[in-house]
Formats: structure tokens, C-alpha cells, sequence
């Protein structure tokens, strides 16, 4: 597996079917869609790989699941993810679940997930000069319209179907009680920290890095973190990333060692990434 040329920091999975440049078009927004499948911590890698066989022609830009996030078209090409107009103006995001109420969302795995895909939207809006706010569908309207006079931002699939009554779409996702509000705020608060030059913000591999250390911590014993065992979790890691020993990275055998848990360790993937940005902040 490569890594992206435009994002080093990234797994790179080119699909099966894609377009090269946008057809005289630009970016104008951030498309949010999700998969309708799985929120496991290897959704994404599964997702990305599933777009290398499928035949449909099908592709999107990004996967996201709770742990990572994988890039399979440039963002100077077009993902085949919603019709022409969509394609041409659109980064698109797989986020990997399916429809939820408010509070699913906003569970460990999808709030993890949310927020890797707040992240990397976080530089993608940052290049493409795209302002943090939801279009409406008459704004997502004007967007071709109009173009390049229309409007910028941040819009669902659903909105993009609605946009374009005449391409006959029908996906809605990411569904009406998608929140938005957390999105939206996850993403200012990654434009609003302070970024290393060359966007190598690498928090996923940092998480690795860190979660790594738990490999020769014994779990047993521990709370589930829904009773505060993450805070005991994280004064560990802590006491370990003080401690000058040599890291192993192995994502793989973190991965195994903590297999059938898969809400600890989006909620440890969060936790650290959070603590991550809020050590930058410092
Ligand atoms: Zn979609």
C-alpha cells in the first residue's frame, strides 16, 4: 500500500474508476456521504480496497473510519460519487457507517470517525479556500450555476441530490440527524490550531505511535471506559511517553492486542488525538 503524494501522512488506494482533472470545473465544496456498511477500525482500508475490484464505477476521495483515513483520488481529480455536477465540484468523504440518530453519531466509533474526517477536511478547506459553513440546496444550485461566481462550503450528499433535481439522484445520506454542528465545529477547531508546514499534522500516525506503547500494558483489570477507565488509560500513556524508551510501531499487533474492543480504541484514537492537538495548542 503507497502512501499520497498530496498528503504524505495518508494510505493512498486508487480505485478502479475515476476522472482525471474536474472537466474545467474546481472544488467548491466538501461532500459528506456515508457507506452504509460498517464502523469497524478497518473500514476504511476495506472500503478503499472493495473500490479496486467493484465494477460499477464507483470511487470517492476519501474513507474515514474510526481510526484512520485513507485517500484514493487526488483532490485535483474526480471521484465518481455523485453525478457530473457533484463530481466536478465536490471532495468527497466516505464516512464508514450508515444512517443514525443524533446520538449514534455521536457515539465512540462515530464521533471518532467524525472527527478524523473534521481533520483531514480541516486541510482540504484550508487549500481550497472553502469556508466552514453547511450550503443549502439552492446554494449547492448556484454553486454550478454560477460558477466560479457561486457559493463555497460544506454540503451532504442529500444536498446535492436535492441541488440537482435533474441528474435524478436519490442517495440522502448522511441523513437527516447527521450532526452537523459537531462536524462543522470539529473543523474550525483544526483550522484554528497551529499546523506543522507541509500539512504533516500525521495525528493518526502519532496515535499509532502512541497506542504502540500499549502492546506490553496489561489490559486486565482496567474499567471499560464508559467508567472512567480512558482516564486511567491516558495517565498510563501518559507516564509512558515521559518515560524515555524506544517505541515499536506496530499498528497491527495494537490492533490485535485490543481486536473485539473496537469502541476503546477509537475512544483511546480520540483521546490521544485530542491530547495531540491540545499539546500543539500549547
Ligand atoms: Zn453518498
Amino acid at each position: 500500500m503507497g502512501m499520497s503524494a498530496e498528503y504524505p501522512d495518508l494510505k493512498f488506494v486508487p480505485p478502479r474508476a475515476f476522472g482525471s482533472g474536474r472537466d474545467g470545473k474546481a472544488v467548491r465544496y466538501l461532500v459528506v456521504h456515508y457507506t452504509a456498511g460498517a464502523e469497524r477500525s478497518t473500514s476504511a482500508e476495506d472500503g478503499a480496497a472493495y473500490d479496486q475490484r467493484r465494477t460499477d464505477g464507483t470511487s470517492c476521495h476519501y474513507f474515514v473510519d474510526s481510526d484512520s483515513v485513507v485517500q484514493c483520488v487526488r483532490t485535483t481529480d474526480r471521484s465518481n460519487s455523485a453525478f457530473g455536477k457533484g463530481n466536478r465540484l465536490g471532495i468527497h468523504y466516505e464516512f464508514c457507517g450508515t444512517a443514525q440518530t443524533r446520538a449514534q453519531w455521536l457515539d465512540l466509533a462515530s464521533r471518532a470517525t467524525i472527527r478524523n474526517a473534521a481533520r483531514q477536511m480541516a486541510r482540504d478547506a484550508h487549500r481550497y479556500e472553502i469556508p466552514i459553513r453547511r450550503l443549502s440546496a439552492a446554494e449547492t444550485r448556484a454553486a454550478w450555476y454560477s460558477f466560479p461566481a457561486g457559493p463555497k462550503g460544506i454540503v451532504g450528499h442529500g444536498d446535492v441530490t436535492n441541488a440537482y433535481p435533474e441528474d435524478g439522484g436519490d442517495h440522502t445520506d448522511p441523513g437527516k440527524d447527521f450532526p452537523w454542528d459537531v462536524l462543522l465545529a470539529d473543523i474550525n477547531e483544526f483550522l484554528g490550531s497551529p499546523t506543522t508546514s507541509g500539512g504533516d499534522m500525521a495525528p493518526t500516525q502519532e496515535n499509532f505511535r502512541i497506542l504502540a506503547l500499549l502492546e506490553n500494558t496489561p489490559t486486565t483489570g482496567w474499567s471499560p471506559p464508559e467508567k472512567n477507565g480512558l482516564h486511567e488509560a491516558l495517565k498510563r500513556i501518559e507516564d509512558k511517553v515521559a518515560a524515555p524508551a524506544p517505541v515499536t510501531v506496530d499498528a497491527a499487533a495494537v490492533a490485535a492486542a485490543l481486536a473485539g474492543n473496537t469502541a476503546f480504541l477509537a475512544a483511546i484514537a480520540k483521546a490521544v488525538a485530542d491530547e495531540t492537538a491540545r499539546r500543539q495548542q500549547a
